[in-house]
């Protein structure tokens, strides 16, 4: 007996993110704040540091034997790795928090630290039934408070839409983005041509519309050598098809880095 609430899943050209879809009820938009991320972050960071500890308590005895140069040296690099997490960390708060342009700038550097923790967080998170979806979402939202307006000014900036948004809304996001002289718009299938396409613009920043699965891969892919921020979209009707999105989330976005083009 068929199911009237599951979409059939022959209506639409699933992307690989998706391929797992089995058209239950999976919610149409989500909206996971910052705090998750954060606070898995710091139970990662935490669990690390605690790791870092227990391999001193447990080797710094066979570093005695070879001298006491050789405990010290040990001692100052878990107690200096422990410290180098810790003060990361909170620079990323503060940053998230008073999204101060200088302390992003202390983080754009270390930023690959944070795209890495990513795995971890995400099978802390699984741990906790939050779902991949969930805890992407929350990761987008950190993301874009990291970003910086440190693009080159004369460089062009990327508004990168997914196929599956619906097609009044890709007029509409054309309309807006002929307001921005330094705006290009493209439409990508899937992440292979959206990185084909960012080598071919070279942009110097992006603003990327998708569902959270393809834009944590494509954060992943770019930051933090190109400033991405990540909008993603609203699936009322399942995924990859007649998807939506806060048109004023992409308007403040392309306003955020060309507002002194
Ligand atoms: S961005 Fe759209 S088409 Fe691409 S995988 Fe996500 S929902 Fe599907």
């Amino acid at each position: 007996m068929n199911d009237e609430r599951v979409p059939p899943l022959r209506d639409r050209n699933l992307g690989d993110e998706w391929l797992d879809w089995k058209g239950a009820d999976e919610p149409s938009q989500i909206t996971e704040g910052k705090r998750t991320y954060l606070l898995l972050s710091l139970a990662v960071l935490v669990g690390f540091v605690l790791l870092g500890f227990l391999f001193w308590y447990l080797a710094l005895p066979r570093f005695e034997q070879y001298g006491s140069v050789y405990s010290t040296i040990l001692t100052i690099i878990v107690v200096a790795g422990a410290a180098f997490f810790l003060i990361w960390y909170a620079i990323l708060i503060g940053a998230v928090v008073s999204q101060r342009v200088y302390l992003a700038i202390c983080l754009h550097r270390r930023s690959n630290l944070f795209i890495m923790l990513f795995p971890a967080v995400a099978r802390l998170a699984q741990s906790f039934g939050i779902s991949r979806d969930r805890l992407s979402h929350s990761f987008i939202e950190v993301s874009n408070r990291l970003v910086g307006p440190w693009r080159n000014k004369n460089g062009l900036v990327l508004a990168l839409v997914p196929r599956c948004l619906k097609k009044d809304l890709k007029t509409e996001l054309k309309a807006i983005c002929a307001d921005f002289p330094n705006v290009v718009l493209h439409t990508a299938p899937g992440g292979t041509e959206a990185r084909r396409i960012i080598r071919a613009i070279n942009p110097s920043a992006i603003v990327a519309v998708a569902c959270e699965r393809d834009l944590v891969t494509g954060i992943h892919d770019v930051a933090p050598k190109i400033p991405v921020i990540g909008i993603p979209n609203t699936r009322p009707l399942g995924p990859c098809k007649d998807t939506s999105l806060d048109i004023e989330k992409f308007r403040s976005a392309l306003l955020f880095f060309c507002k002194d083009s």
